[in-house]
């Protein structure tokens, strides 16, 4: 069976369209990276995905329920969590807080969640930082701390919006192996991610966007070879020098 199902989804703001017509099936337990450059649409999509937005064509289904129409809450419930690309923890609150939240969604009891968010403490290598304050964290610690409060929901699909973006280079390998844990741990993932070699590394098949559409769809080697990806990302290294 199908486990995740775009089908169709078209998301304008004004005259922009987002996300154009885009369609794509998700196996159990695949890894799928999503590349484009920047306003390909990938945010978006992942907004379209767990009911921030609504769009207007198309839907999405999670073995074949269908998610779309559902607010974020009622998705989020039905076992899909995400990342943000601009990290937003409770600052004032520690990690151990941050993620004991999180557990909160699916167990009542407070002993607990806050349990169950200290061994995803020890699974995503923050344990000894449970007590500090989420504001004083590295940019790497906060996205694993972002990791962290999005495993405390037991998801069955995790999206993750750019996980190494902003963080130091020394940082990258320690996440890389994180994601493919979590992967090898047998949960559904959909990857942004803009470094191509992060990708290449955790992805066995990339869906691409550009301008809003799926320009490719395939293994992870014969998408980064595609002519229209090859182009797409040389226009944007063009235009930003
Ligand atoms: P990506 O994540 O691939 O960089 P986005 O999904 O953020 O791309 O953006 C896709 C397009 O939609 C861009 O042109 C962007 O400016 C536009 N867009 C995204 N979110 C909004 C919004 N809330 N309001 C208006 N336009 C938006
Ligand atoms: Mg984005």
């Amino acid at each position: 069976m199908i486990f995740l199902s775009v089908a169709g989804i078209t998301k304008r703001f004004g005259g922009v369209v987002a996300n154009r017509n885009i369609s794509f099936d998700v196996a159990a337990g695949e890894l799928v990276g999503i590349i484009g450059p920047n306003g390909a649409g990938k945010s978006t999509l992942f907004e379209v995905i767990t009911g921030f937005y609504r769009p207007e064509t198309g839907e999405v289904r999670l073995q074949g329920q269908r998610l779309t129409g559902l607010s974020p809450d009622r998705v989020s419930r039905q076992g899909v969590a995400r990342t943000f690309q601009k990290l937003r923890p409770f600052q004032g609150m520690t990690v151990l807080g941050n993620v004991t939240v999180g557990a909160l969604q699916k167990s009542h009891d407070v002993k607990q969640a806050r349990k169950e968010a200290q061994e995803i403490l020890e699974r995503v290598g923050l344990a000894d930082k449970a007590d500090a304050y989420a504001r004083t964290l590295s940019t790497g610690q906060r996205k694993r701390l972002e990791l962290a409060r999005a495993l405390a929901t037991r998801p069955r699909l995790l999206l993750l919006d750019e996980v190494t973006g902003g963080v130091d280079q020394g940082s990258i390998p320690g996440l890389v192996s994180l994601v493919q844990d979590l992967h090898r741990a047998g949960i559904t993932l959909l990857v942004i991610e803009h470094n191509m070699r992060v990708i290449t590394a955790v992805a066995q098949r990339i869906v691409a966007l550009y301008l809003g559409e799926v320009i490719a769809d395939g293994p992870t080697e014969a998408v980064t070879r595609d002519r229209r990806v090859v182009e797409a990302y040389l226009g944007q290294a063009y235009a930003e020098r």
